[in-house]
């Protein structure tokens, strides 16, 4: 912290900005806890290809997110779908078993053509959970591919015509980036994994998950090579990201998934590391966690540039401008799914930020 503000100051100190005009590092989305009931809000966050709309429920308004996304898989899978709605009902009933600093997110399902249709697929054959952009963390093994392997490691062209290429797999991108963790609902295999690629915070979630759930912990999918997973992207973000496979594919496994969901918000302040901020690897700025991964999940430095500012507010909103465009973040966006505003011409406005800022220290004094 001393540090982050010692470079911002050197930064100020350079550029002629006003200290005070930065913004400090504080977390996103903070909420005050209620001290009298858990609120319960219904939300709708889009809708697939063919229209379903796709849902969820948030219980509490905790700053530690953790996201329950179920069904990833429709038909065959259809029992993850029946134990998040037993876990929606679960916690409409006793929403006060959600602690103050955490909000749980329930998503029965992100695949509801699958599930209508009875396929795996979405409704133009594309394998969700292999439609990720896994290609920005540091274990090549994981990347898209269009040849995927798929249930029982059946080889076929399924993983979407390039990374994210399908309505459903954009909506979960934007759905869960302001996450401490997802929930990746899968069935049946009888384990938890956490993301492949070495992630502390997403491995000490899946053994949690598995100590309380009776599940057994598996450091990776041992079956076959996962391409393009949810779970990976998410874990590329800086997500605690894992997913349990209920025992078989017909129960929905609600006890043992109860327990491990109460399990792992009671340890929330362990288990469900708050989204601060984060600092980009190439230019050592530091930003704004939710900044960042919407950054990195929506092409990175190929569609907005490198970060060329330290975090400023600007028209209000904490702004980090790259080379091309300008990114701020939108008051409680998440829900809405408009995290972040985009701006255009981010050197530009940069350039003309920094006129503003020297003329303006100039007329104070
Ligand atoms: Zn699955």
């Amino acid at each position: 912290m001393k540090k982050y503000l010692l470079m911002l100051s050197m930064v100020a100190g350079l550029l002629c900005i006003p200290a005070t005009t930065l913004v400090a590092q504080t977390p996103t989305n903070q909420a005050t806890p209620s001290p009298s009931a858990v609120p319960i809000v219904d939300l709708t966050f889009g809708s697939s290809l063919q229209g379903r709309a796709i849902t969820g429920t948030r219980f509490g308004n905790g700053p530690r997110k953790l996201f329950l996304v179920s069904n990833t898989h429709g038909g065959p899978e259809a029992n993850t779908y029946q134990l998040a709605m037993a876990l929606l009902e679960h916690f409409r009933q006793r929403p006060n078993e959600v602690p103050a600093d955490v909000s749980l997110y329930i998503i029965p399902t992100v695949n509801p053509d699958g599930l209508a249709i009875g396929t795996r697929f979405n409704s133009r054959s594309v394998d969700l959970n292999r439609n990720m952009d896994t290609n920005f963390d540091a274990c090549p093994e994981n990347d898209w591919n269009q040849t995927v392997e798929g249930a029982y490691g059946i080889v076929s062209d399924t993983g979407g015509a390039f990374v994210e290429s399908e309505l459903e797999s954009q909506l979960v991108r934007d759905l869960v980036l302001d996450a401490s963790a997802v929930v990746w609902i899968h069935s049946d295999g009888g384990d938890v994994f956490p993301a492949f690629c070495e992630h502390a915070p997403s491995i000490a979630l899946a053994q949690a998950y598995a100590a309380a759930s009776g599940y057994r912990y598996d450091r990776y999918w041992g079956n076959y090579m996962i391409t393009g997973g949810m779970h990976d992207w998410a874990g590329a973000l800086g997500i605690a990201s894992i997913t349990p496979e209920l025992s078989t594919g017909e129960l929905p496994d609600f006890e043992q998934n109860l327990r491990a969901v109460q399990a792992v918000m009671a340890r929330a302040e362990e288990l469900l590391p708050l989204v601060t901020t984060t600092v980009e690897s190439t230019t050592g700025i530091t930003m704004p966690t939710l900044l960042w991964r919407y950054w990195r999940a929506h092409g990175g430095p190929d569609v907005f540039g490198l970060p060329i500012s330290p975090v400023v507010e600007y028209e209000g909103q904490p702004t980090v401008f790259f080379a091309e465009q300008s990114l701020s973040l939108v008051p409680n966006g998440a829900d809405r799914m408009q995290p972040v505003a985009r701006g255009e011409a981010g050197q530009t406005l940069w350039q003309e930020y920094l006129l503003d800022q020297r003329s303006t220290s100039y007329h104070v004094r």
